[in-house]
């Protein structure tokens, strides 16, 4: 299938989505000749979720920064908290930047279904994220107690008290899946900046990119719908809107 017919599917649900390619190679252009930095300066994290499909869809072009360091657990949380955004910060260059890709992720199939791919070797599709697919059935049976996370299924604890914050939003969205991932888009680009305020960086800019990750089957790819993508200028503290740059 040509990348326009993928990217038409795609469009269906996330209409200013890119291929995940695509969007590290601006990205990496975007370091080179706005930011004067060479990719070896920038230190590169990641919240996404753990989901394998995510290690076997990363762009390999993204092994020209340094990292990355994996914030993420399930669904793309950051659960390493204020330690593990501490940690990389003190790894980064001193005359370069940090880079922090953040979102939940979804799937859908090259039939358009959202909510599931194709993964190599199987006969049948599979839930994607089947983490999110897994709270939001609890919601939706009414199985979430408030204020249960224990300490055997921390994260996944914490994703059903996403949705279940946002309970009735999600319950009376035309497809609750789609809904469920942008309450918990919103919860980590609310969780990511938090962090990102109460860090302290040596470096000269953070590169924040929000998104919503887009698998597809494994003859498709991914793909990357950007809500976010600001540069955080550390001496003067001014923040530089740049979403045009990657988006469709
Ligand atoms: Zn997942």
């Amino acid at each position: 299938m040509k990348k326009r017919e993928k990217l038409s599917i795609i469009h269906k649900w996330y209409p200013k989505a890119i291929t995940t390619i695509d969007s590290v190679n601006k990205i990496i252009d975007f370091v080179e000749y706005e930011l004067d930095l060479e990719p070896k300066q920038v230190m590169l994290a990641d919240s996404i979720c753990s989901d394998d499909v995510n290690s076997i869809q990363y762009p390999a072009r993204t092994q020209e920064f340094l990292g990355p360091f994996k914030m993420g657990g399930l669904d793309g949380f950051p659960f390493t908290g204020l330690t593990g955004m501490g940690a990389f910060a003190s790894h980064v260059p001193d005359d370069g930047a940090v880079f922090i890709y953040y979102g939940p992720h979804i799937g859908i199939t090259k039939n358009g279904t959202i909510g599931e791919i194709h993964r190599f070797g199987q006969s049948k599709n599979s839930g994607c994220c089947g983490a999110a697919k897994g709270a939001l059935s609890k919601l939706l049976n009414n199985q979430i107690v408030p204020g249960n996370v224990t300490e055997m299924d921390y994260h996944m604890n914490t994703i059903e008290q996403l949705l279940l914050n946002e309970n009735t939003r999600i319950v009376k969205a035309e497809t609750p899946l789609f809904e469920a991932t942008e309450v918990i888009y919103e919860a980590i680009d609310k969780r990511i900046n938090e962090l990102v305020d109460q860090t302290n960086y040596k470096c000269k800019y953070v590169i924040l990119v929000g998104a919503i990750l887009i698998n597809s089957d494994s003859d498709m790819g991914s793909f990357t719908e950007v809500r976010r993508f600001e540069i955080i200028d550390l001496i003067t503290k001014a923040r530089h809107n740049k979403i045009a740059y990657l988006t469709a």
